[in-house]
């Protein structure tokens, strides 16, 4: 398709992988990590919030509601985010 050997770069090639392949490829990758820990079937719900800080987020599983609390809390979920929603984070 094209020549990509000349980008300066340490992976010269585009590699195209279908979304479900790609997201437990890296839940392969992630799982080298001793820190890593992956819970599928989660939902977040909300954030909790403590002295006006965001210390974690409720999350709904198959086992019924929890918390999980975190350092730092990254939302990735998507264009209905419901993490950005409970931040007020406009997007
Ligand atoms: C039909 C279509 C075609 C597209 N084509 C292209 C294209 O050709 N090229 C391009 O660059 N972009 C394309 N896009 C846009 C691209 O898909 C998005 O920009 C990109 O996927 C956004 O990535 P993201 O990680 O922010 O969100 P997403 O890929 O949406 O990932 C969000 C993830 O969070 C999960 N999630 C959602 N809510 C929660 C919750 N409450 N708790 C836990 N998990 C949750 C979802 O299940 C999902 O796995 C297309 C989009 C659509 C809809």
């Amino acid at each position: 398709m094209a020549d990509f050997s000349h980008l300066p770069t340490q992976c010269k090639f585009i590699a195209f992988m279908p979304q479900w392949d790609f997201l437990n490829f890296l839940a392969e990758q992630g799982r080298r990590y001793p820190g890593f820990h992956l819970e599928t079937k989660t939902e977040a719900t909300d954030l909790i919030e403590e002295n006006g800080h965001v210390i974690g987020v409720r999350v709904t599983t198959p086992q019924g509601q929890r918390e999980v609390r975190a350092n730092l809390i990254v939302g990735a979920d998507g264009r209905h985010s419901v993490i950005r929603q409970r931040a007020a984070c406009p997007p």
